[in-house]
C-alpha cells in the first residue's frame, strides 16, 4: 500500500528512532531524558543541540524511556501524517504515565510550534511545549512543570542558531554529522508548513561551522553535511574580519579543514545555487559531487502556484549548468504528486522533467494541505486521494527505473569510497558511499581496513538502491 510518502523520505528508516550515545554511560547523571525524533535532518540535528543543553543540567541520555525522568519528542508537522504518528506515540507516553506519575513528557520543534499549548491544555497529552528556537529554556521548563505549572515556549527568534552549542552526538557511526548552518526559512513555497513552525531564515557564525567541524575531523569524523533549509542563501558578516561568507565561501573554508574531510550539503533551492557554489564543488575534491535540487513538479503552471520562483525551463538550464561544470555530479530531487488543480498534463510534465534530469535518487510525496500555509488559504485541495496515490505511484516507477539505470551506468567503473561501517546484512561487508552519494556494499576480505578509511571499490554489480563491488589497490 502507498503511504503519503515513499522511498526514504526523511530517512523513514530513522522516524522515531529513540538516541543514546554510550552503551554504558561512564557519566553519573543526576536524571534521566528519553528524545525520539521525526522529520527531517534538521530535527535530528535538533535533538543533539538539546541533549547538549540537558547534559548541563544533570540529565543523562537514555534510550530506555521506562527509566526516563523526561521523555520528550522532537516532532514534525510537514505532512498530516507524521503528525498522526506523534499524537498516538503520544498517547502511549501518556498512558505510562499513569503508572510514573513523576514522569515529565515534553513536546519538542515543529507540532510544539504549530499547535502551541493546544497539546497542554486541551488535549492535557504532555507536560512541556518547547518550539525550535527555545531549547535553551527547555531547563527552566522542565522546573516549571516540576512544580506543577504549564511549561510553554513557543517564541521564535530573529537571530537564535545555538551557535555556541556543541552538539552531542546521539546515534552516530563515528564518521559522518551533519552541521547545521542556518534555521529558519524565507521562501513561503505555498504547501509547506516550515517558515511558520521554524521562523525566519537566519545564517550561523562561520566561525563557529568550522571550529565544529574542525573538532569532528580531529574526533575521527571524515565527513560533514551542512544542513538548512535552503543552504544557498547562507549570508554571514564576520565583522572581526570584516569578511562576507556567502554559500560558496563557507564550503570552501570547511574544505581547507583538510582534504581526508568531505563535504556535503543539503538543501539547494534551484533558484539560489549559484555558479560560485558550483565552481567552489568543482575545485575541491573533497567537496562531494552531488547536489539535492528539489524540482516538486515539473508544470511551470504548477510551480508558479507551489510559489517556488522558477519555472520548467529555468530548472532545466539549472541542470544543465551543473552538468556542465561539473560533469559527474550526483542529483535527487523531491516531488509532489497532486498539487491544488494538478491534472493530467501538469503530472506528465513531472514525470518527464524525471525523465529529463535523469535522478539518481528522489523523496516522493502525495499532497498533504497544511493548515496555516498559502496553500490552505488560497487553494482547493482539489485532487482525489486515488488520483494522488495513482500519480505518486507513476513518479515512484519512473524513479526506480531512473535509479537502476543510473546504477547501471556506473558498472566497470571504480570509486573512492569513505567507509562509513558494516553493512546491513553482514559484518564481512563494508559499506560506504561514493562522491555521488551512491552506497555501495563490498566484501572486507584480506584487507586491514577500517570504517573512516578510503578505498578505491570497482563497480561488479548493481540493485536498483546499491552498489556492490570489490576492493582493487
Ligand atoms: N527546504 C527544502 C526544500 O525546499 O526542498 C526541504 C523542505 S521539506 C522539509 C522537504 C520536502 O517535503 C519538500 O521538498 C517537499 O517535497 C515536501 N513537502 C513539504 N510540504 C509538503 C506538503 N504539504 N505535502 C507534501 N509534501 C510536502
Ligand atoms: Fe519549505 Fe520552500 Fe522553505 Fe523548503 S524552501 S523549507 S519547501 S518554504
Amino acid at each position: 500500500m502507498l503511504d503519503d510518502v515513499t522511498q526514504k523520505a526523511h530517512d523513514e528508516t530513522r522516524q522515531g528512532e529513540a538516541f543514546a550515545p554510550f552503551a554504558a554511560d561512564p557519566n553519573s547523571w543526576r536524571r534521566r531524558f528519553y528524545i525520539e525524533s521525526y522529520g527531517c535532518q534538521m530535527n535530528f540535528s535538533d535533538s543533539e543541540i538539546v541533549a547538549s543543553i540537558l547534559n548541563a543540567e544533570g540529565f543523562g541520555a537514555t534510550n530506555n524511556f521506562e527509566e526516563a525522568d523526561l521523555v520528550l519528542i522532537n516532532t514534525c508537522s510537514i505532512r498530516e501524517k507524521a503528525e498522526q504518528t506523534v499524537r498516538k506515540r503520544l498517547t502511549e507516553f501518556r498512558k505510562m504515565k499513569k503508572n510514573r506519575p513523576g514522569m515529565l513528557i515534553g513536546v519538542l520543534g515543529c507540532m510544539a510550534e504549530r499547535l502551541k499549548s493546544k497539546l497542554l491544555e486541551e488535549e492535557k497529552l504532555v507536560d512541556i511545549v518547547v518550539g525550535p528556537d527555545a531549547y535553551r529554556s527547555l531547563p527552566a521548563l522542565v522546573e516549571e512543570a516540576e512544580g506543577g505549572q504549564k511549561a510553554v515556549n513557543v517564541l521564535l527568534s530573529r537571530d537564535e542558531t545555538y551557535a555556541d552549542i556543541s552538539p552531542v552526538r546521539l546515534d552516530s557511526n563515528g564518521v559522518t554529522a551533519f552541521v547545521s548552518i542556518m534555521r529558519g526559512c524565507n521562501n513561503m513555497c505555498s504547501f509547506c508548513v516550515v517558515p511558520f513552525t521554524r521562523g525566519r531564515e537566519r545564517s550561523r557564525d562561520a566561525v563557529s561551522i568550522v571550529n565544529e567541524s574542525m573538532q569532528l575531523f580531529e574526533n575521527g569524523f571524515r565527513e560533514v553535511t551542512l544542513l538548512g533549509q535552503n543552504v544557498d542563501s547562507y549570508y554571514f558578516v564576520d565583522e572581526k574580519k570584516d569578511e562576507v561568507v556567502t554559500f560558496a565561501k563557507l564550503l570552501e573554508k570547511v574544505a581547507l579543514i583538510s582534504p581526508l574531510l568531505r563535504v556535503r550539503f543539503s538543501t539547494s533551492h534551484p533558484k539560489d545555487i549559484t555558479d560560485e557554489v558550483l565552481y567552489t564543488m568543482a575545485k575541491y575534491e573533497n567537496i562531494c559531487n552531488y547536489i539535492h535540487l528539489p524540482v516538486q513538479s515539473g508544470s511551470t503552471r504548477i510551480l508558479q502556484l507551489m510559489n517556488r520562483t522558477y519555472t520548467r525551463e529555468w530548472y532545466k538550464a539549472k541542470v544543465d549548468r551543473i552538468r556542465e561544470i561539473i560533469p559527474d555530479c550526483g542529483l535527487s530531487s523531491d516531488l509532489i504528486a497532486g498539487f491544488c488543480t494538478e491534472t493530467d498534463e501538469d503530472h506528465q510534465d513531472s514525470l518527464s522533467i524525471m525523465e529529463w534530469s535523469r535522478y539518481d535518487m528522489s523523496y516522493m510525496f502525495f499532497y498533504s494541505e497544511r493548515p496555516g500555509t498559502l496553500a490552505e488559504r488560497r487553494y482547493k485541495d482539489d485532487v482525489p486521494g486515488e488520483v494522488k496515490k495513482k500519480r505518486l505511484q507513476e513518479i515512484v516507477e519512473v524513479q526506480n527505473r531512473l535509479s537502476l539505470e543510473s546504477n547501471k551506468k556506473d558498472l566497470g567503473k571504480t570509486f573512492k569510497i569513505l567507509i562509513e561501517g558494516d553493512s546491513k546484512k553482514s559484518d564481512q561487508e563494508w559499506r560506504g558511499r561514493n562522491t555521488q552519494n551512491k552506497i555501495i556494499v563490498f566484501p572486507k576480505k584480506g584487507y586491514d581496513l577500517k570504517k573512516g578509511d578510503y578505498v578505491n571499490v570497482f563497480v561488479e554489480d548493481c540493485t536498483q538502491a546499491t552498489l556492490l563491488g570489490k576492493i582493487i589497490n
